[in-house]
């Protein structure tokens, strides 16, 4: 009898665990990938959008692709999980299912900053898109990239769009003219690779004349007079401002009660079991506590491995062997310093008492290994 294995979302860790499940099943078991968008974004490009070394197209591949390989696309939004019935509804189509993985990543929670929208955001197509308008004309002002909340996406994310940003004023020759600034709730650049790693991200923006500001909580924006209000009281007008966004994990996983203290969804961190049998989860969605009492970092790298281990693990079991696969922790992720260079940073993130990272220098190497990465992922996953 053919089992149906359903998969909510297909970023980074839903369609990994898609083509993963398709390889290792038999065609009479169903693999059913959901999501409210038509297209995959690969977001580890979007920065590159800033300074035209890509356009959006370049960085979306359609998810109806996966039909071809025989996985099932559904482009819906997920309303409900319904844990007790194994049903999903989306779209207003119900989805029986044998096994469940949620992949549905975390979420921009705008209405937590006043004043903030898609447009302001780091994060999303059309701040980048509305920021890469304005610097076409821009000569000259204050500059700031503001981290509103922790835990968010990709912790070097906002340090790799301030020294992009620093090489995009530099090329214009205007970089004298521009006081550019990173402020952010964190009390150093990504806190869980350690004070060294951090140390070092730190004197890297530093150098390139980057000022920065940490444990500054962002309270609201003020549009009309272009103003942005922090914790501590202090104003500050700005030119151009992109915002990190604070993140949550979708309502749909919260009303399923799938979320545990954190806020995000609990797992195993070996096998990313969630607590009711049959389901499982990968990616930001969920909340794994390291060792250090520090949460694993949501990141695509980890999306990456944990989705190949979640979906390994359930092809055994329906294949009537002992799922084996463990997820280790390890990951690496590239860090963008601008000038077509980038540093790169690997490790074991279970490492005991604390993650053991490093963090080699930046190069071209580097900087050319992440193109090659983005390519290879279009080619294998679609
Ligand atoms: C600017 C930027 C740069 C980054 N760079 C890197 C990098 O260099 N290296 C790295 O490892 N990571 C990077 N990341 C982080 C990486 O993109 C994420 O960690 C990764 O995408 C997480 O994968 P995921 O599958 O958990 O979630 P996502 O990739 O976000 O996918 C979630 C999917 O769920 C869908 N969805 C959500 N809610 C619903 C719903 N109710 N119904 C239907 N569908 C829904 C969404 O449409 C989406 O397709 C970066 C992130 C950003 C923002």
């Amino acid at each position: 009898m053919g089992k149906t294995v359903l998969i909510l979302g297909g970023g980074m860790g839903g369609v990994v665990a898609a083509n993963v499940l398709r390889k290792k099943l038999a065609a009479e078991h169903k693999i059913i990938l959901i999501d409210q968008s038509q297209d995959h974004f690969f977001y580890p490009s979007l920065l590159w959008v800033l300074d035209g070394g890509r356009t959006p197209a370049q960085i979306v591949k359609r998810l109806d692709r996966l039909d071809r390989k025989g996985i099932i696309f559904r482009q819906a939004a997920v309303q409900k999980i319904d844990l007790a019935e194994k049903k999903v509804l989306a779209g207003g189509e119900s989805f029986a299912y044998d096994y469940l993985v949620i992949a549905l990543g975390a979420e921009h929670n705008y209405a937590a900053l006043p004043g903030l929208t898609p447009e302001r955001s780091l994060f999303d197509l059309s701040g980048i898109l509305a920021a890469k308008e304005k610097l076409k004309t821009f000569t000259g002002g204050k500059v700031f990239v503001v981290v509103a909340g922790a835990p968010f996406r990709c912790p070097a994310a906002p340090y790799e769009a301030a020294m992009i940003l620093n090489d995009i004023f530099r090329r214009k020759g205007i970089r004298d003219k521009v006081d550019l600034r990173l402020f952010t709730v964190e009390d150093q650049p990504m806190p869980v690779a350690g004070p060294k790693i951090g140390a070092a991200v730190r004197g890297m923006i530093e150098a390139q004349g980057i000022k920065y500001f940490p444990k500054y909580k962002i309270t609201s924006i003020n549009d009309t007079n272009s103003e942005i209000v922090f914790e501590n009281g202090e104003k500050h007008n700005f030119d151009l401002l992109l915002v990190v966004p604070p993140h949550k994990a979708p309502d749909v996983v919260k009303d399923a009660g799938l979320l545990g203290e954190t806020g995000w969804l609990p797992v195993n961190a070996n096998t990313l079991a969630a607590k009711t049998p049959g389901v499982f989860a990968v990616g930001d969605i969920t909340g794994v506590k390291l060792s250090n009492g520090k949460a694993l970092p949501k990141a695509g790298v980890f999306a990456h491995f944990e989705a190949e281990v979640a979906a390994k693990r359930i092809a055994e079991e329906i294949n009537g062997k002992t799922p084996t696969d463990s997820f280790n922790g390890g990951g690496s992720c590239f860090l963008e310093v601008g000038g077509g260079r980038a540093g790169l940073a690997f490790g074991d993130f279970y490492g005991v008492p604390d993650p053991k990272v490093t963090m080699l220098s930046p190069l071209k190497l580097w900087h050319w290994a992440k193109i090659i990465f983005e390519k290879w992922w279009f080619w294998k996953w679609f």
